[in-house]
């Protein structure tokens, strides 16, 4: 009606789960004005997703948070395998690391949900006062609140200063959003698990009828929908935007208990497979807990699971099979809930790139390898800054399609991965060779251990598009793949040789460095905080020797006419840059949307930072001086070694080399040193920044 009060927003946010925590914390990073509705009261306080892996862990140590985590969580380092005996017991028949080494800081760590929930809540206060949003008013979640109907302009979807998405919200009552605990009086999780309804149409139903209900029209020029598995959001973008895939007849519980047991192995992850009476995974929490993940043998008939037919007490029943002989019992339940196995994957993900799909609302699949949290934050760390950039037309709105090319890429791998899991995890083990409908327990930890590359999340390799020149042969290789095909076809073209562990789609590598001004150790991802800015690496080679360190200064001088002075500038938040803040000790200049570092290899004491180097490598500011934070050497430190930083990225001392990486950590172009390639470089930031 005409009195329902309207306003205006960049973006909103609809989910408070951890997909939309990612999108509201990069917002608040890059100053958008933002809002973000949950329907529900209040965060989760346990239970739910538990397991962060060490991609994760470095996503959100680039917003200054991964320590805390990291400290708190229980450490994954090892698994067992537990199988049956040719008497049918179960006995340990081997141990793994849970972990590849070498690939990151962090390993898989648990903790649960509402703790990082916590964690994204200070790191977002810690964005403000934002300089780019003079409003002073900090992003906060706010509760209660649902959305009735949603539209878009397409005729205005180009249009960049659009608010073309209209949404209705209403606010809810205490009473209307608060989930009815089902089943039993612990906290169970059924109320969000796949086998509860969608509680959605009751709450609005509930507050029809109320004659104080309020509403209000948000006109947003950018929407994600946040929503989880139910996603209102996708279902009021049209039947097209229908999830693809199927239910399996696997049910499985999952308790997080303090365990009473003289099960050897319970402070590591375990998998157990027994002889008939299913499978059983234990995760070592924090605080004694043990979350256990057990299959239902007996509500696996096939078909629709009825759940009145599922309690907390004939889950445990299973899980004492599945474990006997051990003795294991409890006095501790913390959460309980169970779910049917499903793999399925949303057609699209975007609508007119202005309504945007995130985490579960478009990709569902079991949770035992702890994939869905992380790949639900990662989806929103990949389309934050994207959007972040093209509202403050720092990038052309092009660039959002290179969402659904890379994301969707990424749940057809998860789904794929997780249908091969999932199977061997709930498969009945092999007898003997002879049995073909048996899982061989050769085969699946075969699986388990090849599997780490993707569910640590490192794995991750985007596909060509104007954000990732991969070089010729592989766009080549690519080509004949519809699915990634990307309209705006990469102009600049990566040279792989010049950084071989450095692959254009992948996340950019962390190796050890010492800072060139005060000889302090640190590994390059310290130095990449999720600001919203691209980093340029120069691998200098070892500037001492005159020829390279010309090179290196007419590199800079090159930068400094050409992407550097074309390229727009940035506001930073006070979480990001401390000179962001109060107005006394604030940069003079925004910085560059590019960044500008250079990792030399020469004898640290033979270099002078300011009186050697040109000045895009110690940028000046009028009110606070040199910046002395942008050159380090890959060289012994005092105390912690030496990092062999140019052997991990795999450049050549002599030749050197130029590395472009997008704000959220993944290599961009990869390019040779010598002055040919410059215009390379020059392309590929044309292609990606609105520059003067
Ligand atoms: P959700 O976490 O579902 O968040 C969606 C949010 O949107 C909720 O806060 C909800 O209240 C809100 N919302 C929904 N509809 C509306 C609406 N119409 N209007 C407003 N707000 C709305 N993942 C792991 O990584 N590790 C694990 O160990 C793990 N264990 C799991 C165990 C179970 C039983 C289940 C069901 C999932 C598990 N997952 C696990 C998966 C993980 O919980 C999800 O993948 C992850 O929470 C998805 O995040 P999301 O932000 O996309 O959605």
């Amino acid at each position: 009606s005409s009195s329902t009060p309207t306003s205006e927003v960049d973006v909103l946010i609809i989910g408070a789960g951890p997909a939309g925590f990612m999108m509201a914390l990069w917002m608040s990073r890059l100053g958008i004005k933002t809002r973000i509705v949950d329907k529900r009261t209040d965060k989760v306080f346990s239970g739910q997703a538990d397991g962060f892996q060490a991609r994760t862990l470095e996503i959100l140590d680039s917003f200054g948070i991964g320590e805390r985590v990291w400290k708190e969580s229980n450490h994954l380092i090892e698994v067992s395998f537990w199988n049956p005996d040719s008497n049918g017991v179960i006995k340990r028949n081997g141990r793994a690391p849970d972990n590849i080494s070498g690939m990151s800081r962090f390993t898989e760590a648990v903790l649960h949900q509402g703790r990082m929930e916590a964690f994204f809540l200070d790191a977002i206060a810690a964005s403000y006062p934002h300089p780019a949003d003079p409003s002073g008013t900090p992003l906060k979640v706010e509760r209660m609140v649902l959305p009735t109907s949603l539209e878009v302009d397409e005729a205005a979807a180009e249009d960049d200063d659009a608010h073309p998405v209209t949404v209705t919200l209403r606010h809810l009552t205490e009473a209307e959003a608060t989930p009815t605990q089902k089943l039993s009086n612990l906290s169970d999780g059924l109320f969000r698990s796949n086998l509860a309804d969608d509680d959605v149409g009751a709450m609005l139903a509930q507050s029809k009828g109320r004659a104080d209900v309020r509403e209000e029209v948000v006109k947003a020029k950018y929407v994600v929908g946040c929503d989880g598995a139910h996603s209102w959001t996708r279902k009021a973008l049209g039947p097209e935007y229908e999830m693809k895939g199927e239910m399996t007849d696997f049910v499985w519980g999952v308790m997080d208990i303090v365990p009473i047991t003289d099960f050897p192995d319970v402070r590591t992850r375990c998998m157990i497979h027994s002889a008939s009476n299913g499978s059983l995974m234990i995760i070592p929490r924090e605080n004694r807990l043990i979350r256990m993940y057990i299959q239902l043998t007996e509500v696996s008939t096939g078909g629709r699971v009825d759940r009145s037919t599922i309690t907390h007490e004939m889950i445990f029943k299973a899980a004492q099979k599945i474990i006997s002989p051990y003795k294991l019992e409890y006095h501790y339940c913390d959460w309980w809930t169970a779910y049917q196995i499903g793999q399925r994957v949303g057609s699209h993900f975007s609508k007119c790139d202005r309504v945007f799909l995130a985490g579960d609302a478009v990709h569902t699949h079991s949770p035992k390898a702890g994939q869905g949290m992380n790949v639900s934050m990662s989806d929103a760390y990949n389309l934050g800054w994207k959007i972040g950039l093209v509202t403050k037309k720092i990038m052309p709105r092009k660039i959002l399609s290179t969402y659904e090319l890379e994301r969707k890429q990424i749940a057809n791998e998860l789904i794929e991965f997780d249908h091969k899991f999932s199977r061997l995890f709930s498969g009945r083990p092999q007898k003997d060779i002879l049995d073909e409908t048996g899982v061989s327990m050769e085969e699946f930890s075969k699986a388990f251990n090849m599997s780490h590359m993707f569910t640590s999340g490192l794995g991750v390799n985007y596909s060509p598009s104007a954000l990732v020149s991969k070089p010729p042969e592989e766009a080549l290789l690519l080509e004949s793949d519809k699915e990634v095909q990307n309209e705006g076809n990469p102009v600049a073209q990566s040279k792989l040789s010049a950084a071989t562990h450095c692959k254009p789609g992948m996340r950019f590598p962390s190796h050890q460095v010492v800072e060139q001004a005060d000889a302090r150790p640190w590994t390059l991802h310290h130095k990449m905080a999720s600001d919203g800015r691209f980093r340029l690496f120069v691998f200098g080679g070892d500037i001492s020797q005159a020829a390279a360190r010309e090179r290196v200064n007419a590199l800079g001088a090159r930068l400094e006419k050409g992407v550097l002075a074309r390229a727009p500038r940035i506001e930073l938040s006070p979480a990001a840059n401390p000179f962001a803040g109060t107005a006394r000790f604030r940069l003079d200049q925004p910085p560059s949307v590019v960044d500008v570092m250079l990792v030399h290899c020469a004898p640290r004491g033979e270099v002078e930072l300011v009186r050697d180097l040109h000045a895009v490598y110690h940028p000046f500011d009028a009110k606070l001086g040199w910046d002395y934070d942008k050159v380090f050497a890959d060289g012994e430190s005092y105390y912690e070694g030496h990092g062999h930083a140019y052997e991990g990225y795999g450049v050549d001392s002599e030749r050197g080399a130029i590395v472009v990486v997008r704000p959220d950590g993944y290599v961009g172009l990869v390019t040779e040193l010598g002055e040919e390639n410059w215009g390379e470089v020059e392309k590929w930031f044309e292609g990606v920044l609105r520059m003067a």
